[in-house]
């Protein structure tokens, strides 16, 4: 794809825009990132040399509150895709109403090639060059691919050194012995698994009859595959960065997780093992799983995996995005001719930034929920959004993304108006 990740992303947004009434002005507004900043992050290295890191924080659009969202670590982060990322959490907040805007970060860099003591100097780093752009009030950071709890407590605790303060509401997805919330952890897959949960319905699924395929098995791939799995669901393929595994029997994801958490490395923060080493089972490239013949496909890695160079081979009939921005634009459109249905990431995934967003409540009022109460109000929002989001689908006659575009752009529109738009002082 030789257009940027960002210019594609905006494309969901033209598409949408012909089924809402907003203003003008309101629709100008959604087109922009608001901030974009870079950073360069010096690290000192273990052997004592010196390495400058390359970070970005954006925030696309604060109107529906601070700007919310995850920190990504990866040798590819670029600030196109970064805004990519800040434009899809704008509209997520918005599809599941969260008083947030939307945000994203990152720096570009393998965190598995450094030590445990390297990666805290560069979380920290990378605090100390965006502190004054951050706060529990203006822009609120999360875990993303490659960052993770302990990674997030880092973040918060190098923030409150540098305000002389504790503020665990800068960060969300903590420990939760530093007021991380029970139940962030499996929030993004708790989330599209309800989402699954409503629309198995819709579909008459039963999940003993319905095998499904998991592209990436990270933090929201693994606990996707297990619940599934736990649900009565046939999980025939899974697969990590190294590639992955298949069993026409459906796959026993428990010990495939725990396969790959007993292998941790010395780092102990990523697993230096791959799913392809399970085992007994056939081995699948990342391409092959996504165009196995499933009833339900689920890419939960990276973004632009579905694309125009491989869309035709898709044979799943319903794909769940629960990784951003999974399918182009272009493939979408061949998908929606090709009748399979897809779910999209801005709704499917909000799981995490829902439990976020419970987080932040916690940390501020001081009390802490039970993982119950958690996981009931999680299912709550994600159930009454699906619905929504179903009928407008069946209403204007579009596909799920684009109903979840309209669902967001109404009540961005609305307080996009509300702040003071021509069309807000002279109607
Ligand atoms: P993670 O770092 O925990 O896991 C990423 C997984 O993807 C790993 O298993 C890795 O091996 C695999 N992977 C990396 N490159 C791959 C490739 N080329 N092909 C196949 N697999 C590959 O990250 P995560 O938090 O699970 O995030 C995964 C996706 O979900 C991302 O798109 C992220 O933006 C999205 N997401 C995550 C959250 C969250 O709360 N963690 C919330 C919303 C959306």
């Amino acid at each position: 794809m030789s257009e940027s990740l960002f210019a594609d992303a905006s494309k969901r947004l033209a598409r949408a825009m012909k089924y809402v009434s907003i203003s003008e002005e309101a629709l100008e507004h959604l087109k922009y990132p608001q901030t974009s900043l870079i950073v360069s992050i010096p690290v000192r290295m273990d052997n004592g040399s010196l390495r400058i890191f390359q970070g970005y924080r954006v925030r696309y659009d604060d109107t529906r509150g601070p700007g919310k969202g995850g920190v990504r670590y990866h040798p590819n982060v670029t600030l196109d895709e970064v805004q990519s990322l800040a434009f899809w959490m704008t509209f997520k907040c918005a599809v599941m109403n969260l008083p947030f805007g939307g945000a994203k970060g990152g720096v570009t860099v393998n965190p598995k090639e450094l030590s445990k003591l390297e990666l805290e100097r560069l979380s920290r780093g990378y605090i100390d060059a965006i502190a004054d752009f951050i706060g529990p009030d203006t822009d609120i950071l999360a875990p993303d691919v490659y960052t993770n709890p302990t990674i997030m407590g880092w973040m918060m605790d190098e923030y409150s050194i540098i305000k002389r303060k504790l503020c665990p509401a800068v960060v969300t997805g903590k420990p939760v012995t530093l007021g991380g919330s029970l139940g962030r952890d499996t929030a993004t897959a708790m989330g599209a698994f309800f989402t699954i949960e409503a629309s198995a319905a819709k579909f008459d699924l039963i999940p003993q009859e319905t095998t499904v395929a998991v592209q990436g098995f990270g933090n929201a791939g693994a606990h996707i595959a297990e619940m599934l799995f736990k649900a009565g669901y046939k999980v025939v393929a899974v697969s990590d960065s190294q590639g992955g595994v298949y069993s026409k029997k459906g796959l026993d994801i428990p010990s495939i997780r725990h396969f790959k958490q007993s292998h941790k490395g010395i780092q102990a923060i990523y697993c230096q093992d791959t799913v392809c080493n399970v085992g007994e089972h056939e081995n699948i490239s990342n391409q092959e799983l996504l165009t196995l013949d499933v009833d339900i496909l689920i890419p939960a890695a990276l973004e632009n995996q579905i694309t125009e160079a491989n869309v035709n081979d898709i044979k799943a009939k319903m794909i769940f995005e629960v990784a951003n921005g999974p399918t182009t634009s272009e493939a979408d459109k061949i998908l929606e001719q090709k009748g399979i249905y897809v779910f999209p990431d801005i709704l499917v995934n909000a799981g995490g930034v829902t439990v976020s967003y419970f987080e932040w409540v916690q940390n501020r009022s001081g009390l802490y929920w039970s993982l119950e109460e958690v996981n009931s109000r999680l299912r709550q929002k994600m159930v009454e959004e699906t619905q929504q989001i179903w009928h407008l689908s069946q209403e204007l006659a579009v596909s799920m993304r684009t109903a979840a575009y309209v669902h967001a752009l109404n009540r961005l529109g609305e307080a996009v108006n509300a702040k003071g738009t021509r069309d807000y002082y002279t109607s």
